[in-house]
């Protein structure tokens, strides 16, 4: 748990670690094994690992909460999705993660539960739908419109609607949001994202304070097998350790990229939540985005997001994206190189185009 006299930037240094006895090692070692000798705890690797608590206790102990990691954020979504019971009402924004969207749809399709859509940034039209719902979706800033949701006021509607808040916290990550701190009851991440931090894992969590909450995930977990591997943990937590200055250098960047941007031509939009490391522009159309994403060099065009290196994408060129979210968006993932390098690259793509 949190030990609260320290700050956010001080627990992801020093949270999960072994105990400072003479000769232990500083971070705790990647353990490979299926299983364990009787009479101990867990027994059996699919129930528990000692490098997954080592990056389960920090990733908790800032979110204020018992951590459960998963494979895949993807994992996490659906372990949260399944407690919905049957016949259950979902409300979800419009914009957000699309495989969440996706899963959620597809439970709608098979007639598990209901799915209500809503603006998420518009109180009145999420509270407007949350009678009779048994869990309120909160993706903040969503993806990839980067609509902010008001979580606090939300988690307290929906509690007093008798539903589950949920609130995926990937794009603003444990040192911007704190979702248990605001009345939230469960937090998902994509750890391969900002957590993680470097491009190369998948993995994901769900960190819930209600313990009857975490143990039932945990056990979803257990049945399910969705679990994280052992090195997957370490390179997680290992991340973890520079979040806050990866964070600290990616979110000036991003300020500043987004400032740059304001009055350049072509540019007709620029959306900034004002907070992390996601900005999106819109152009006019699909073919002037796709080009600008074509002459970039030092950003690499790519989906995903939240690593060191600056990453970019049109999200239409996915099927399966939004039809509300503009042709010409391109999402914008921004690393902590130098911002002059930045910006010179992708306003020099910009200005490539006849812009009239
Ligand atoms: C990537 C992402 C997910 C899914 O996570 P995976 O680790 O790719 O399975 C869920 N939510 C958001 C907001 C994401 O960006």
């Amino acid at each position: 748990m949190r030990d609260e006299r320290l700050r956010p930037e001080t627990v992801v240094v020093s949270a999960g670690r072994p105990p400072h006895v003479p000769g232990a090692p500083f971070s705790e070692p990647v353990t490979f094994a299926s299983a364990f000798v009787a009479g101990g705890d867990p027994e059996y690797a699919r129930y528990g690992n000692p490098t997954w608590t080592a990056f389960e206790d920090a990733l908790g102990a800032l979110e204020g909460g018992e951590c459960v990691s998963f494979a895949s954020g993807m994992a996490a979504v659906s372990a949260v999705a399944a407690l919905v019971p049957h016949g259950g009402a979902v409300v979800v924004p419009r914009h957000a993660y699309q495989h969440t969207l996706a899963l959620l749809d597809g439970g709608a399709a098979d007639g598990r539960f209901e799915v209500r859509r809503v603006d998420i940034a518009d109180v009145d039209a999420v509270e407007a739908a949350m009678p009779g719902a048994a869990m309120v979706w909160i993706e903040s800033p969503t993806n990839p419109a980067l609509e902010v949701a008001d979580v606090e006021r939300l988690a307290a509607s929906a509690r007093a609607a008798g539903a589950l808040s949920v609130v995926d916290s990937t794009f603003a990550t444990p040192l911007l949001q704190r979702p248990l701190g605001q009345g939230a009851d469960v937090v998902v991440h994509s750890v391969t994202k900002l957590i993680a931090g470097h491009s190369d894992i998948v993995l994901g969590a769900v960190v819930a304070d209600d313990p009857d909450l975490a143990a039932r995930i945990r056990h979803h977990r257990g049945l399910h097998g969705a679990i994280p591997g052992p090195m997957e943990s370490f390179l997680a937590l290992r991340g973890l350790r520079t979040l806050s200055v990866r964070l600290e250098r990616a979110a000036t960047n991003a300020r500043d990229l987004a400032a740059r941007l304001e009055n350049v031509p072509g540019v007709v939009e620029v959306r900034d939540p004002g907070f992390g490391t996601v900005l999106a522009i819109v152009l006019r159309d699909a073919a002037t985005a796709d080009r600008a994403v074509d002459r970039v060099r030092l950003w690499i065009p790519a989906t995903s997001l939240g690593g060191v290196e600056s990453t970019l994408e049109r999200r239409r060129r996915w099927a399966t994206e939004a039809p509300t979210i503009p042709e010409g968006l391109i999402r914008l993932s921004v690393g902590i190189e130098h911002i002059d390098d930045l910006a010179d690259d992708l306003l020099g793509a910009l200005a490539g185009d006849d812009v009239d």
